[in-house]
């Protein structure tokens, strides 16, 4: 199955090139997970453990990369909460006037 991005309107898609990337939904974390549901704009929209939003949501001071590893958010930082202030990506706020 192809990872999408649970934001409406996003239209990545996780391809071979790489770069971009897909973070979880903080299932664990009630308060952040209430930030990323509403950052999706979808009405009634309920995250499971498959469900993620794509980098282009994200500032990149937000995430890092462990040596070798995956993508990870720094979840627990104040900057990690900003993205909702982000979760358009230009082009696609751009395409709605
Ligand atoms: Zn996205």
């Amino acid at each position: 199955m192809v990872q999408t991005c649970s934001v409406a309107f996003c239209k990545s898609r996780k391809t071979s090139s790489g770069d971009l990337h897909f973070f979880s939904f903080p299932l664990k974390n009630p308060d952040l997970l209430q930030h990323w549901v509403s950052a999706t704009k979808k009405d009634l929209f309920v995250p499971n453990r498959w469900s993620k939003i794509c980098s282009n949501h994200f500032l990149p001071r937000d995430y890092r990369q462990p040596p070798g590893g995956t993508y990870i958010l720094k979840l627990n930082s104040d900057a990690s909460l900003q993205f909702v202030y982000h979760h358009h990506p230009n082009h696609l706020l751009n395409s709605k006037k």
